[in-house]
């Protein structure tokens, strides 16, 4: 071995941020040999509603719901009242031969959402390993049904499923990827329809009938080896909020069922209200109630669903998946297990979150905050330097010229909107807001003047393109 490297921080320093630094190895963070490069992470002493409140008790609007998870603001009060009281009863039990309130509740309530479409509820713990479970489960399914070539997938370009080895692999974000291409079985990855690509004379579902047309030309070709596709429905988050018409969903459907191919839904991040509907898949009809065999063969979620708590994740199936795991033979049933699987802390959680959706009738409130966010967001929309304005309910995005934007764009708006006391991280040149579902007009708008003051300053000091920065840089 060669001499430990120091980890570049201030050494002396014993600010929280600094200790953090020296003890904690950050997700998705550089680090950077010259330690003054590396900017401290922002130390959380609590949270209240949207707010975050720093140790130095600066309070910072969270305009991302901390990476998409936050539902009903931090510190909810009927949230942290269900879970102190499943504290008090159980706080965890393993689910293989054992069972508990919260698990078998929580599974009726989301099938009941999908009107019994969905079932068969399979616990995990991120987002991540929910799609390494169906992709597992797809493949086997076939496996089972006598289909054994069907192993290989299909997802959206620039599509992100989460960061394990598996998971990688139906991702196409080339900073996650890229270096781990050895490790991974690539997927095909066909045209995504996102809206931006439209040509002059093309409309959104024009381009979602173009993305079919190369999905159709795959599995014409391949669907004999191809167990299933993948898709976030309507919006592709890491991939810069990329949007899309609903049509491509119901065509994609349609194509799946042709070609004999499982469709799996990623709404971990689209999921729970955020793109208006409590499942986005429920668009994909263009408003109209989804059949029960419209549905998608998988559903993934995580996420939103314990409003931001508690790490879970769940993968909903169609009835006929699980038939072809009935068997005496154990090597055609389904063994993946996590230790965690189905916490009871985190089931509770997710099941007072559910009950907020219905007595606060949340899905037809946020019509009225999709509504004051976009026209908070006006200012910023207005400004020549911004194209691509969109919304899908509760998210909003747009994208900042890039030569306007300049070099390091995304990090250098988020330091100067913390200085405004928001929190947001652009996705290279797309700047989006996705807040808690905890705001009114008067907040959305206070919103909307300081993204675009921080916008206005960022655009007036660009810093000069070194080279090709990173598309995706997060
Ligand atoms: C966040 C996300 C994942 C991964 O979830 P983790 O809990 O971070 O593993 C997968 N798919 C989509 C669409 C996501 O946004």
């Amino acid at each position: 071995m060669t001499h430990p490297v120091p980890i570049p921080s201030a050494g002396g320093d014993t600010t929280l941020a600094a200790r953090s630094q020296r003890a904690v190895w950050h997700p998705c963070t550089r680090l950077r040999p010259d330690a003054a490069a590396n900017e401290p992470p922002l130390a959380i002493a609590s949270g209240d509603g949207p707010w975050l409140i720093d140790t130095d008790g600066k309070r910072y609007f969270d305009a991302i719901s901390s990476w998409w998870v936050n539902l009903f603001g931090h510190a909810n009060p009927s949230i942290n009242a269900a879970l102190v009281q499943q504290l008090q009863t159980l706080e965890h039990v393993m689910l293989a031969g054992c069972t508990h309130a919260p698990a078998v509740e929580l599974a009726e309530r989301l099938s009941a959402l999908t009107q019994g479409a969905l079932g068969n509820a399979f616990y995990a713990s991120d987002g991540a390993s929910a799609v390494e479970i169906a992709l597992k489960m797809s493949f086997h399914f076939w496996r089972n049904t006598g289909l054994t070539a069907k192993r290989e997938f299909v997802c959206l370009r620039h599509g992100y499923h989460g960061e394990t080895v598996g998971a990688l692999a139906v991702t196409d974000v080339e900073i996650f990827r890229d270096a781990y291409d050895p490790l991974t079985r690539r997927a095909h990855v066909v045209m995504s329809p996102d809206a931006r690509q439209a040509r002059a004379d093309e409309s959104a579902a024009d381009v979602a009938a173009r993305a079919l047309g190369e999905l159709e030309a795959l599995l014409r070709e391949r669907a004999g080896q191809i167990a299933a596709l993948i898709v976030e429905p309507l919006v592709q988050g890491a991939a810069g909020m990329a949007m899309y018409d609903p049509s491509y969903l119901e065509g994609a459907r349609a194509l799946c069922d042709r070609y004999r191919v499982h469709l799996i839904a990623d709404e971990i991040a689209v999921g729970c209200g955020r793109t208006g509907t409590f499942f986005a898949w429920e668009q994909a009809r263009g408003g109209a109630a989804v059949p029960a065999h419209a549905w998608p063969d998988f559903l993934c979620l995580s996420k939103g669903i314990t409003g931001g708590y508690l790490p879970l994740s769940i993968v909903l199936s169609r009835p006929e998946i699980q038939h072809a795991f009935v068997a005496d033979d154990v090597a055609r049933s389904f063994l993946h297990s996590h230790s965690y699987t189905g916490n009871p802390l985190a089931c509770r959680a997710a099941l007072a979150t559910l009950d907020l959706f219905e007595s606060d009738h949340v899905l037809a409130r946020n019509a009225e905050r999709a509504r004051w966010l976009g026209d908070a967001m006006a200012g910023i929309a207005a400004d020549p330097r911004v194209t691509h304005v969109r919304q899908r309910g509760m998210i909003w995005a747009a994208d900042i010229d890039a030569a306007a934007a300049g070099a390091d764009f995304a990090a250098r708006f988020h330091l100067a909107a913390r200085e405004r006391g928001v929190l947001v991280r652009p996705i290279g040149h797309t700047l989006y807001v996705m807040p808690p579902y905890v705001f009114d007009a008067a907040l959305a708008n206070w919103l909307g003047e300081q993204l675009r003051d921080t916008l206005h300053a960022v655009l007036a000091h660009p810093h000069p393109h070194p080279q090709q920065e990173a598309r995706h840089a997060a």
